[in-house]
């Protein structure tokens, strides 16, 4: 047995609130340096106080803690990642998110994007095709609070199951693994006045972030933004 004193939890949370300082700093940074590629120079109020609200730690697995404040993607198993947090807070700044949105997530992963989503007063409905992905980050999202998110295993290129006709269309659509077209279910269920951020690119070629609108006569406008590395979507 070690004779180690037990972590002492306020100095944890000491430390942790200096890396998410500068972590929250570096985000701001990176808006700027991006701004010609997004048009996003600053990113909402709303937004940074979500980057600063959720805890990161708590979404990257066992023995990952340390790490967890870096702005960096990191692995959360099954060869898949967590993004990294400028490019969470950038997808979620593009979204526009209003307290009450409908939002669909495609690729819930660890379950932090949805996390921030829920921060920002969206109700989320959020699918994720490995099921020993869905299972954990519902139970993570629970056991932190976050209450007005819906987490099911499934295929993301065939939108929300239409079993459940009652939920869309959405007031705005994150895709957070590239396919290399915008699946078409997801523009059908795309609201009017809706906006859809989503990494598009073949496995091999460059993926772009691009911001999907449909206007409020329906019209589908397409804006490729900044080049981004994503895990590719997969067919399940
Ligand atoms: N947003 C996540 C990161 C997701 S990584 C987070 O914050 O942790 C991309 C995720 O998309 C992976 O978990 C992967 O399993 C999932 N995915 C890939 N193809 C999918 C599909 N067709 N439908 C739903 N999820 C998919």
């Amino acid at each position: 047995m070690s004779n180690a004193p037990p972590p002492d939890p306020e100095k944890f949370a000491a430390a942790r609130a200096k890396a998410q300082g500068r972590l929250l700093a570096e985000i701001e940074a990176n808006a700027r340096e991006t701004a010609n590629w997004t048009g996003r120079p600053k990113f909402s109020g709303a937004v940074m106080a979500a980057m600063a609200r959720v805890p990161r730690h708590e979404f990257v697995g066992p023995g990952n803690e340390a790490a967890a404040y870096a702005n960096r993607p990191q692995s959360i198993g099954f060869g898949q990642t967590i993004s990294q947090p400028y490019i969470v807070a950038l997808m979620s700044d593009l979204l526009d998110i209003a307290p009450g949105d409908r939002v669909l997530e495609i690729g819930t992963g660890s379950g932090y994007q949805t996390a921030v989503l829920a921060q920002l007063g969206a109700e989320v409905f959020s699918m994720e095709a490995v099921d020993a992905l869905a299972g954990p980050a519902r139970a993570r999202l629970a056991r932190l609070g976050y209450d007005t998110v819906r987490v099911i295993t499934g295929d993301g290129f065939g939108g929300w199951p239409a079993e459940d006709p009652a939920i869309p269309p959405f007031d705005a659509i994150i895709v957070t693994a590239a396919p290399q077209r915008t699946p078409h279910a997801l523009v059908e269920q795309l609201g009017r006045g809706g906006r859809m951020v989503i990494p598009l690119g073949g496995v091999h070629e460059t993926q772009f972030l691009t911001l999907i609108t449909k206007d409020a006569a329906g019209t589908v406008t397409e804006q490729g933004l900044l080049p981004v590395a994503f895990v590719p979507m997969v067919r399940t």
